[in-house]
Parts: structure tokens; C-alpha cells; sequence
């Protein structure tokens, strides 16, 4: 599918740019450029880090990550969005690319729905049970604005850094070409690997699970 990036979208422009030194938990460091956007279509307050080469990277590799304050900020052990997010942010500045942090917590339902799904996950339900419980839907994430954020960094085709073929689906019929889908590593403990395998049978994330 080749369609100019944006075409589906409303427009969004960049607001500010400002360079920020990474240095994460494990001693490892980078530099992004933080890029913020006016104009995107749900009012949230989403960042773009550009990170590496990304401006002469051919196809940028690009990363959309989903805000998970648990996993990137506590290092929750009950999800893998911490080392997935530590993974990308390496990985990106190795290539040049872009990490798109969504603020869209627990799938979208919000930060205190995520953890009411949590509790009633103790009592035996899976991660896309436990939202449907709630009233909400299994994944209410919605990528407009990742597809904004993009056309306005004038990023065309896009190497996606996902396991997920829903970002994909909708990214692509957002208008954004995905030139190539590359795969996460699995990060599997013994606390996550329940959630790891739904995903992967619910949704068909390709996560490569220890059988
Ligand atoms: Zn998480």
C-alpha cells in the first residue's frame, strides 16, 4: 500500500523541538529530540523522540509506544511494556527513527481502569476479558495521532517496530506506508507470561514464547 502519509488525517504541525540526554535504569544513554504537536486530533499530549540519524535515515524505523506507567516508569513485572520500551529506544538510535510515546494507558481505557482490570485479572480472567468486564472494549487505542505526528515530521514510509498487527492495520489505513513490520524480542517473566500468551493467541501478536 502506498498512500502519501497524512492523507487520511487532519493535519497536526510541530509546536517545539528540544533535545533531552536518555539515560535509563541500566546505565545506557542516547539523546532524542523531543518534538511536540499542535493540531492532533484528541487533545493528548503525545511526544515524538526522534532518536539517532533520524533525519538522513532513509526509512526511519518508528516505534508508536503506548503510555504504560506501570511498566516504563515503575517496572511493573505484570506487563512487558518496560523492556519493550527500553528495546526500542536502542534500537531506533542504532538506525534512526522515531519513538512515538502514546499517551494512551491500558489500551486506552486509563490508568485506574487498568489496574480495576488487574484485580479482577487475580480472579482469573485474561487481559481482554477483564477489559469487556469493565465495560470497556478489549483495545480502545486509536493511532490518528500517530499518523498526524508523522506527517508532520514529513516521515513518508515508515520501518514499524511492532508485534502488533492492529497498529499496522490502522497505521496503514491512516495513510501511513509500512514499508517493512519488524518484531519486538519476547520478554517473558513469570509474571507477564499469561498476558503475553493472550496477546499472542487473542490478538496474533508475533511474540516468540517459550512453549
Ligand atoms: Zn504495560
Amino acid at each position: 500500500m502506498t498512500v502519501n502519509a497524512g492523507a487520511a488525517v487532519a493535519a497536526a504541525t510541530i509546536r517545539t523541538k528540544v533535545r533531552i540526554p536518555l539515560r535509563f535504569s541500566d546505565g545506557w544513554a542516547t539523546g532524542a529530540d523531543v518534538y511536540t504537536f499542535t493540531g492532533l486530533v484528541d487533545g493528548k499530549e503525545h511526544l515524538a523522540l526522534g532518536l539517532g540519524d533520524y533525519r538522513t535515515a532513509e526509512v526511519p524505523l518508528v516505534r508508536p509506544h503506548s503510555e504504560c506507567m506501570t511498566g516504563d516508569v515503575f517496572g511493573s513485572e505484570r506487563c512487558d511494556c518496560g523492556p519493550q520500551l527500553r528495546e526500542s529506544v536502542e534500537r531506533i538510535a542504532a538506525t534512526g527513527g522515531y519513538l512515538l510515546y502514546l499517551r494512551q494507558e491500558g489500551r486506552g481505557i486509563g490508568l485506574y481502569a487498568k489496574l480495576d482490570a488487574y484485580a479482577l485479572q487475580d480472579g482469573g480472567l485474561d487481559t481482554y476479558e477483564a477489559n469487556l468486564a469493565l465495560g470497556r472494549a478489549e483495545d480502545e487505542r486509536d493511532y490518528s495521532a500517530a499518523a498526524q505526528m508523522l506527517a508532520a515530521l514529513e516521515v513518508g514510509g515508515i520501518r514499524l517496530l511492532s508485534n502488533n498487527p492492529d497498529k499496522a492495520r490502522q497505521l496503514a489505513t491512516l495513510g501511513v506506508e509500512i514499508v517493512e513490520q519488524i518484531p519486538t524480542a519476547a520478554h517473558v517473566s513469570v509474571s507477564n507470561v499469561r498476558y503475553l500468551r493472550a496477546k499472542v493467541e487473542h490478538t496474533g501478536h508475533t511474540i516468540a514464547l517459550p512453549a
